[in-house]
């Protein structure tokens, strides 16, 4: 049925408005499904259920064994309709087969984590001078907002998911307008496993409204963003109104730094990897390659002359590796950034131009660009143009590439290529970055802390630290003597 409804208090419902919105594949054009266009009224509907969930208690103190064995059955769950989820997230958004199976595995993997994690929540006691007993406990947070983009909607969804979930709290989740169909195949799972009524609520619809409303309204206690920075600044001016409590993790202008004694092979392959995967629709993306002036031309070279293997298409198709960018408006965006390029004065070496023949005509396809000679000051090493387009900037020295490399206003991923990890070591301690690579570049562990530093972002997913991003800190401190003090 191409219809769907949203899920707000364990029920499966329409906007009131009555409005919709049509989900397409971005790659044929094809409708996918109708989808309820929910607004601020909807949300605050769903910010009723999760508000009354979390106040009546069921959920926080459902032991936490109990927590984690159903978020265990959730991954299982998804790991049974494993083809399924594929399938939607290739169609919904665009990206290759190979990539949206390492999401779908991904995910079933966090839920597992996180149910583990579930039953490792604990405080601490310590005894005081005057002889109380005083002890640190850790509580859900409350009612949490979660709004999430549309270039891993599965797995995005999931990072919030668990491990709010996890800790006990009630949620609302938007995802993106574009792109909300695995999620909401996600609501029938939390439904089908077990989940009391309000504790996970899923509302379709645009930022603007139903987005606003999570980041506004004084009944939601922690907003958590995944999105552009433009975006973030206003969801974190929107959470100061009743100091919500707030993770953002946001775009990133990411350097891989290739140094001379690298190995040259490999960091051929993890650069057009780190810049082309998942179209450069990723906010880890290495979109700025420093490269070392000794091995510059015979660098580029390579990679151009790879370029014609990264096969476009769409993503369910056999040996496609790229798929299309995920909306007409979004390709615009990337086209006019390659303009910009060309108009201040970087050398194209290839790609910036649409793919032809017919079975491209109905999709969003941009070819992956690659801008030599680029001047560190130029709009496209600066701004996240978020699409498949590399700009490459040659450095002569190791402390040129860590000043290049710092100059930009995020803070979010780096690589380094070098065969010395003494200097890999060196260059990464200076990196002003959240997530790391030496010697490969993105990929990305449940178990390991995922944010940014600067305008990436304020907090961390992922790891430990994912589920204290979910967990109010209270102290109790117990009198231990029945004789009246005698204070007056
Ligand atoms: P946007 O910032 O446009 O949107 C992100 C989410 O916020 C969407 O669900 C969107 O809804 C919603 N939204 C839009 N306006 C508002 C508002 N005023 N109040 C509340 N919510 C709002 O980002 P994109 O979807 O375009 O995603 C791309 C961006 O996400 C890139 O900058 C990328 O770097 C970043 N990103 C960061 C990651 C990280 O971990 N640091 C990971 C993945 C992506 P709608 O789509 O309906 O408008």
């Amino acid at each position: 049925m191409l219809e769907k409804k949203m899920l707000i208090n364990g029920e499966w419902v329409a906007a009131k408005s009555g409005k919709t919105r049509e989900i397409i594949d971005p790659a044929s054009g094809e409708i996918l499904a109708i989808v309820p266009e929910s607004d601020s009224e909807d949300a605050k509907l769903a910010i009723a259920a999760a508000r009354k969930a979390f106040d009546q208690g069921t959920w926080r103190s459902t032991p936490a064994q109990a927590r984690g064995k159903l978020l265990f059955k959730v991954a299982q769950a998804i790991m049974d309709k494993f083809e399924m989820f594929v399938e939607l997230e290739v169609k919904d958004c665009g990206k290759p087969r190979r990539e949206a199976e390492f999401d779908v595995n991904d995910a079933a993997n966090c839920f597992e984590y996180y149910g583990g994690l579930a039953t490792k929540i604990h405080g601490h006691t310590m005894q005081t001078p005057d002889g109380s007993v005083s002890m640190i406990v850790r509580e859900p947070i409350g009612v949490c907002g979660q709004i999430v983009p549309w270039n891993y909607p599965l797995l995005m969804s999931t990072w919030k998911l668990a491990p709010a979930l996890a800790a006990g709290n009630c949620v609302i989740l938007k995802p993106s307008e574009l792109t909300p169909l695995s999620a909401l195949e996600l609501g029938k799972i939390f439904t089908e496993v077990g989940f009391p009524p309000g504790v996970v609520n899923i509302i379709t619809g645009p930022g603007a409204g139903a987005g606003e409303e999570l980041s506004t309204n004084p009944h939601v206690d922690k907003v958590a963003f995944t999105g552009g920075t433009v975006t973030g600044r206003k969801v974190m001016g929107n959470a100061t109104q009743n100091i919500k409590n707030i993770t953002l993790e946001l775009g990133g202008k990411n350097p891989i730094l290739v140094f001379e004694d690298c190995n040259f092979e490999s960091a051929v392959d993890w650069t057009l990897f780190a810049a082309f995967a998942n179209q450069g629709e990723v906010c880890s993306a290495g979109s700025r390659l420093l490269v070392q002036k000794s091995i510059h031309r015979k660098f580029v070279d390579e990679l151009v002359k790879r370029v014609p293997r990264i096969k476009l298409g769409h993503g369910l198709k056999d040996g496609v590796v790229m798929g299309p960018l995920v909306s007409s408006a979004h390709r615009d965006k990337v086209e006019s950034y390659i303009q910009i390029g060309i108009k201040e004065g970087a050398k194209l070496l290839c790609g910036g131009k649409r793919p032809s023949g017919s079975e491209y005509e109905k999709g969003n396809f941009v070819e992956p660009t690659i801008f030599d000679n680029v001047d560190p000051k130029m709009r496209i090493a600066q701004e996240e143009i978020f699409g498949p387009v590399l700009a490459v900037i040659p450095f002569e020295t190791e402390e040129e590439a860590i000043a290049l490399a710092n100059d930009t206003e995020y803070g979010l991923a780096a690589g380094v290529f070098t065969s010395n990890l003494t200097r890999g070591h060196r260059v990464i301690n200076q990196l002003r970055a959240g997530i790391t690579w030496i010697n490969n570049y993105h990929p990305t562990y449940n178990e390991m802390p995922w944010g940014g530093y600067k305008q990436s972002g304020i907090g961390r997913e992922l790891g430990l630290f994912g589920i204290e991003a979910y967990l109010e800190t209270k102290q109790i401190n117990i009198w231990m003597d029945d004789n009246p003090v005698g204070w007056y």
